[in-house]
């Protein structure tokens, strides 16, 4: 299958409204790729192309939370699951697998890997990281230990920093306690029915949670803005910041697109009604006779919303949803922003492409499927293994390096 985007799918803009170059980002090797993939990874800089820790690079989701209520008064966030990352360790227990070959242990694991993982949904973000490679986002899951280190990086703390500012300027954030994962879950779809209004009255929403199932497997994200442009329309827009004043490589292009691409997928399912009570509550496992904690029940009605169980909240929300009126999304873009002093580099308007998106879709959620083997990059990527924190016990680096030296070693002798 081919998962390589068409050509042509977006055009760069800078701040001024020029055209411009794209930086690949990324340090051409001089050695063949047999020779990069066997090198000691330590001799190289920490200068080449990094994947972005999403909801992108910039470590949207490792701070910014998917369930902070937007109320237009005060708002409200879940202090047990800030953000989508850790709603997903505290939601979905992962199983921390024994020492060992990871190969051998995953071939003896008769489980799918979404039931292996513990993970009833999949974020976006897992999908638009196994653009990046498949095999880190295996490993990342693996050595949970060693992921939660990516977190802590500046650069990945400062892009936090700029998309919480930007939440700030339209809606505040107050924390509420949790007592369940209905609870969790009532303080996402709470803000999702705030934001629903603001959007009817044509106001400008930012961080609104967008969810379904496609290609079977429930899907998470975060939405960074939606607003009316000049023309009436809807405009999708998502923000990226960047540790340098450079548009990100092809590589991470691509995973940005994705990203996007699933959201207006996700956002006009969800207001054509296409999301049912059964999908959500079969998925997630969640209880519909749950009843709530006080903090949930008094955001609630301080919203305006009379409920007492997670039924009467999903019944809520469907209705909504369906009635609200709001339309599909017409124009999406993504913002790059320079990390150092918030100024824009440019702006990628980014057309909407079904079928591509929805090929790797399939392709993507085939392997939590467990319909195939995990993939790592393709030999002429091999660059990318020299940022990746998992590159000195990667099983596939190893083989591919192991078969590009028995490659070479054919060619001389022929
Ligand atoms: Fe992927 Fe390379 Fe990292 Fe292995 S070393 S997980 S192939 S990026």
């Amino acid at each position: 299958m081919d998962n390589h985007r068409p050509e042509g799918v977006g055009g760069m803009v800078d701040a001024d409204g020029q055209t411009c170059r794209k930086s690949s980002g990324t340090m051409q090797p001089e050695l063949s790729d047999a020779e990069l993939l066997a090198l000691e990874l330590d001799l190289f800089c920490g200068e080449c192309d990094k994947p972005e820790l999403n909801e992108g690079d910039d470590g949207h989701t490792s701070s910014r939370s998917a369930e902070s209520c937007c109320t237009g008064q005060g708002t409200v966030e879940d202090t047990c699951s800030r953000n989508e990352q850790s709603s997903n360790q505290s939601e979905q227990k992962s199983e921390m697998p024994p020492e060992g070959s990871s190969t051998k242990r995953r071939k003896q694991d008769e489980r799918i890997p979404l039931e292996r993982f513990g993970r009833k949904y999949l974020n976006v973000t897992d999908l638009t990281r196994q653009v990046w490679c498949e095999q880190q986002v295996v490993y990342g899951l693996e050595l949970p230990h060693i992921e939660q280190l990516r977190e802590e990086v500046p650069v990945v703390k400062a892009g936090s920093c700029l998309h919480l500012a930007r939440e700030l300027e339209i809606q505040d954030i107050v924390p509420i306690n949790v007592e369940s994962r209905e609870d969790s879950w009532a303080v996402k779809i709470l803000n999702l029915l705030s934001m629903i209004q603001f959007l009817q009255a044509g106001e400008r929403v930012r961080e609104l949670p967008v969810f379904g199932e496609l290609e079977g497997i429930f899907l998470v994200g975060v939405v960074d803005e939606l607003c009316y442009n000049s023309k009436g329309e809807l405009e999708l827009c998502e923000l990226k910041t960047r540790g340098q004043r450079t548009y990100p490589s092809a590589a991470q292009r691509k995973s940005h697109l994705f990203q996007v691409n699933i959201y207006k997928l996700l956002f006009e399912a969800m207001i054509k009604g296409k999301l049912n009570k059964e999908t959500i509550t079969d998925h997630l496992r969640l209880r519909t006779e749950q009843p709530f904690s006080s903090e949930i029940l008094m955001h609630a009605q301080k919203v305006g919303f009379s409920i007492n169980t997670f039924g009467d909240l999903l019944d809520l929300m469907l209705l909504n949803l369906t009635y609200a009126e709001i339309p599909n999304i017409d124009t999406m873009k993504i913002e790059y922003c320079y990390q150092a002093d918030a100024s824009l580099i440019g702006t990628e308007v980014v057309y909407f492409e079904e079928e591509w998106v929805k090929s790797e879709l399939k392709h993507y959620c085939s392997f939590w499927k467990g319909q195939r083997e995990a993939k790592g990059v393709d030999i002429e990527e091999a660059w990318k293994c020299r940022s990746c924190d998992f590159a000195d016990i990667c099983e596939w680096r190893h083989s591919k390096a192991e078969e590009a030296t028995q490659k070479n070693r054919a060619n001389k002798s022929k």
